[in-house]
């Protein structure tokens, strides 16, 4: 299938590590041309390299004045073009209510809803320009399955979501509005808590066994990257041209609700 994405432009937030970057090389190699931002230098100069002639700004998307800067520069480099816009910049946070301060709330909650709200703001007036333009978020299940060891990435998510679903109706005819609902994607994330496991002898193989086990995942694994990424190039596509305001689970089967 053609997903019609040559000659197109597309950003991810995000898009020097994991699901991110998965996403932007998959774009390329469907004829895109493809922006990323991330906020560590050596990391985006890292992905750069393995992103041919894509364009690599380093940007905190909850900066909004850094936000606006990247959005101009994509804008310069792509003559005022874009087609596509990947929400995926962030991380999740481990904590109960009990652990969670006020100022971790007010961060987290600033993260995931600025996340989306600066780069939407910047990017929308190139998007009202492209005859199929998509945005995509990239969410969590917990949206709608919480967990009360991630309660306030969970409440967050669930805002997104719903901002998302708004933002489907609010852009429509103009601009299609979907998220990705992941559960467990073997990225920077899992790879950093790996690292940090308490018990140091445990294998690779054993830590993300026990961890799928532990997870109850039907598909007995932890996804990986080029999974979620390719469910966002079809959202995010010509080829999704009737779907707005859907939201698509990957998470190998992990989710209990119908
Ligand atoms: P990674 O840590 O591998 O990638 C995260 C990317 O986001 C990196 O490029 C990171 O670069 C960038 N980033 C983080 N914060 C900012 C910021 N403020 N401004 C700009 N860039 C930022 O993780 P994943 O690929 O797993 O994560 C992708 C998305 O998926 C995230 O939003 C994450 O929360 C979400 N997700 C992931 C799940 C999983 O199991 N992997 C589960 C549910 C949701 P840098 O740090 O250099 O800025």
């Amino acid at each position: 299938m053609d997903f019609g994405y040559s000659g197109r432009v597309a950003v991810v937030t995000g898009g020097s590590s994991g699901i991110g970057l998965a996403t932007a090389k998959i774009l390329l190699a469907e004829g895109a041309r493809v922006a990323i931002c991330g906020r560590d230098e050596a990391r985006l100069a890292a992905a750069s390299a393995a992103l041919p002639g894509a364009l690599a700004v380093q940007c905190d998307v909850l900066d909004r004045a850094a936000v606006s800067h990247f959005a101009a520069v994509v804008s310069e480099w792509s003559g005022g073009r874009l087609d596509l816009l990947v929400n995926n910049a962030g991380q999740g946070r481990v904590s109960t209510f009990a652990s969670t301060s006020d100022d971790d709330w007010r961060a987290e909650l600033e993260l995931k809803f600025f996340s989306q709200i600066h780069v939407i703001h910047a990017f929308k007036p190139m998007l009202e320009r492209s005859d199929a333009a998509a945005i995509v978020g990239v969410n969590s299940l917990l949206a709608v399955q919480p967990e009360p060891h991630m309660v306030c990435t969970s409440a967050a998510r669930a805002g997104v979501q719903s901002l998302l679903k708004s933002l489907a109706t609010e852009f429509a005819p103009g601009i299609r509005v979907n998220s990705i609902l992941l559960g467990l994607v073997d990225s920077g994330q899992w790879q950093r808590r790996f690292a940090a496991r308490e018990d140091q002898s445990q294998s690779r193989a054993d830590w993300y066994g026990a961890l799928a086990r532990g997870k109850h995942i039907p598909l007995a694994r932890l996804g990986e990257p080029e999974e979620p990424a390719r469910a966002i190039a079809f959202l995010g596509s010509p080829a999704a041209s009737y779907i707005t305001g859907a939201s698509l689970e990957v998470s190998g089967g992990v989710s209990r609700h119908i």
